[in-house]
């Protein structure tokens, strides 16, 4: 992994970790779809993604697995291996795991 690549993978973590929280606020709530942030690896990005619960914990259920808007992937740094209305689903390489998982020193 380069550096652009290893920027990405931080910067997807941390919108992960942005929408674990919106997650549990949205189903303390009860709310129907939510709007999550894109986890694209862009800093600057704050687009919004809407979905439901149960499509937003399918994701969750892949460790590797981040969801952007579409045009918003990074074909150098992740592969997109869905696509619905509104959003793509993303796979990271395995050897972004050690970012991903906030580990990293
Ligand atoms: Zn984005």
């Amino acid at each position: 992994m380069d550096g652009i690549q290893t920027r990405i993978a931080l910067n997807e973590a941390l919108f992960r970790e942005v929408n674990e929280n919106i997650q549990k606020v949205s189903e303390e709530g009860r709310y129907g779809d939510a709007h999550f942030v894109c986890e694209c690896g862009e800093a600057g990005c704050e687009e919004r993604v809407a979905f439901s619960m149960g499509a937003y914990r399918a994701v969750r259920e892949h460790p590797l697995h981040f969801f952007v808007k579409p045009g918003h992937e990074s074909p150098h740094a992740e592969k997109v291996v869905e696509r619905h209305e509104g959003y793509l689903i993303v796979e990271k390489p395995p050897e972004a795991a050690p970012l991903l998982s906030g580990e990293t020193s």
